[in-house]
């Protein structure tokens, strides 16, 4: 085969920057015509699914700002659901190209996929039933049982780092816990404080935020581990929407009504590679 057959071929075969279901994803999120992006499809405030694959929240409008700068228009972003066991998983198969997911960064999950950001410090508190009387924070949660996502690394900070001896109960994603917490099969949902303030909002006479929040949740793009460029490219992308009044406006919008302290200064950056 002479060169200009062989570089045509390579053409035909190489997958399209940014579009994660061809051939296993793509180089580098920097210069791609679309993107596939993984968000939560059950949380209110966040991710949610509104409808004909429709998704709204704080992280869909931070995952559209972000594949803006990208030069990525929302027509040619597809948004999928993930779940926080899946995150991991689809980034690196390349199903998708980023996951903006309630992610928090951790150590063991950086030894497998990359992470732009964060793009907002959560803290960790309670959501028990409007006639719980005795959780008042984490220590009460001692021989109570908890409910959790699966994947989520909620309960682990309480039962592991904390060294409270709790139940668990998993389940396959939060949403699938507030109907447990109000029937009493379980004592607590324990996560981010922005998760549990959308539950609340759905049911502020049979719910109640605890607030004592005992942990910073630093919210990152997941990205696959060897795009440095690309994360770089997010954290410029992040810095904007600080600087530009954005993440003022998207907190306001999403978690204005929520009572929480919201921090609208850009967070510390986690570094790329
Ligand atoms: N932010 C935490 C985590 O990444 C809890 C919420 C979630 O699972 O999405 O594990």
């Amino acid at each position: 085969m002479n060169r200009t057959a062989a570089l045509l071929l390579l053409l035909a075969v190489a997958p399209a920057a940014g579009c994660a279901a061809a051939l296993g994803g793509p180089a580098s999120v920097t210069g791609a015509d679309t993107l596939v992006i993984g968000v939560k499809p059950d949380q209110p405030g966040l991710g949610l699914r509104t409808g004909q694959g429709r998704f709204e929240g704080f992280d869909v409008d931070v995952a559209l700002y972000v594949a803006e700068h990208l030069g990525v228009a929302e027509e040619d972003v597809e948004f999928t659901a993930v779940t926080s066991a899946q995150r991991e998983d689809v980034l690196t198969s390349g199903e998708v190209d980023l996951v903006f997911a309630t992610y928090s960064i951790t150590e063991e999950r950086r030894s497998l996929v990359g992470f732009g950001g964060p793009y907002y410090v959560a803290h960790q508190d309670i959501l028990v039933r409007a006639d719980e009387e005795g959780v008042e924070g984490v220590r009460d949660l001692e021989g109570r049982t908890l409910c959790q996502g699966e994947g989520s690394n909620s309960a682990d900070r309480v039962i592991e780092e904390k060294g409270i001896a709790a139940e668990l109960r998993e389940e396959p994603a939060y949403g699938d816990c507030i109907a447990p917490l109000l029937e009493g099969e379980v004592d607590a949902v324990t996560t981010d404080d922005l998760i549990l303030a959308g539950y609340l909002a759905g049911d502020p006479e049979g719910l109640r935020l605890v607030n004592a929040p005992f942990t910073d949740e630093r919210y990152g793009v997941g990205i696959a581990l060897e795009d440095v460029a690309g994360c770089e490219e997010v954290n410029r992308a992040l810095t904007l929407m600080y600087q530009d009044g954005t993440a003022e406006e998207l907190l306001d919008r999403w978690f204005g009504d929520t009572g929480l302290d919201l921090v609208t200064s850009v967070p510390q950056f986690a570094g790329c590679g």
